[in-house]
């Protein structure tokens, strides 16, 4: 069975729907990804992440075809970098998700491969749930590769795994090895705890929420230990998500949704 949206005849996608197919939308971003890897990181990650699992699905993912743009006003400071404002891009996000609505499916996830999208791809998928009888669901890919994580992480908590780090890179040797420039990858640059409430990682941020200018703390454009990743860990952290995003659809698709109810007094007057 067909597993990627764009190959489906308009019959096709009618009878998808009615079948109740599980949309997944890959969102990623297009930004700097240090001296040692292309811009195009986040794309190819989710991109095999999302694809993969709709593949493995027998028939109950489809693929959309992917959001390639992010919101990066932060990395603007680096060339290579593209950048959505926020509310044009969760105004895409969900036109598309919408778009999938109307034509009869009820199940969507926003599947995200750049960290600042994620708030976005949430407050898109929640605009589908308040304003229509269908569920959306938003989930970070690496999120779904913990367990794999934890048991083969080696840089520092938090920090590590942050921007262009141990994680990415790994993944990135595993899926595009001949695109990563090995002699150019750097040591981690500067500690990216700030203090003891901001800090980032793709595992766990700080308590309070703040994103500098990213040209302001850092020269490579890496956050992270690069020099830890290999294309092995890669492998084990993108065979992790799929599996585990193949998992959840088959639970988001078996969700039972209660009726609404309205408590509110029904004023005669209004
Ligand atoms: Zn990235």
């Amino acid at each position: 069975m067909k597993h990627l949206y764009r190959t489906l005849t308009w019959v096709e996608a009618r009878e998808r729907a009615e079948q109740g197919a599980v949309i997944v939308i890959p969102v990623a971003a297009i930004e700097q990804h240090g001296y040692h890897l292309p811009i195009d990181v986040d794309n190819v990650l989710v991109e095999h992440v999302t694809e993969e699992a709709a593949r493995r699905s027998e028939g109950l993912i489809l693929t959309a075809p992917m959001i390639h743009y992010g919101f990066n006003e932060h990395n603007m400071g680096f060339p290579g970098t593209i950048s959505i404002r926020e509310t044009v891009f969760i105004d895409f996000c969900y036109d598309v998700a919408h778009s999938f609505v109307r034509q009869g499916y009820d199940r969507i996830v926003f599947v995200n491969g750049h960290g600042s999208n994620q708030m976005l791809c949430n407050l898109a998928a929640r605009r589908i749930v308040n304003t229509t009888k269908a569920l959306a669901a938003a989930v970070a890919h690496w999120s779904l590769a913990r367990e794999a994580v934890d048991r083969l992480r080696e840089s520092e908590f938090p920090g590590g795994m942050a921007h262009a780090g141990e994680f990415e890179t790994a993944m990135y040797m595993y899926l595009n090895p001949d695109l990563v420039e090995h002699d150019k990858i750097t040591p981690r640059e500067t500690p990216s705890k700030l203090n003891n409430y901001i800090y980032d990682d793709l595992f766990g941020s700080g308590p309070v929420h703040m994103v500098n200018r990213w040209s302001r703390v850092t020269k490579t454009g890496v956050e992270g230990d690069p020099m830890l990743a290999t294309p092995e860990k890669g492998k084990e952290f993108a065979e992790c998500s799929i599996t585990h995003l193949v998992k959840f659809a088959r639970l988001f698709r078996d969700l039972v949704v209660p009726p609404d109810a309205d408590f509110n007094y029904q004023n005669p007057k209004l």
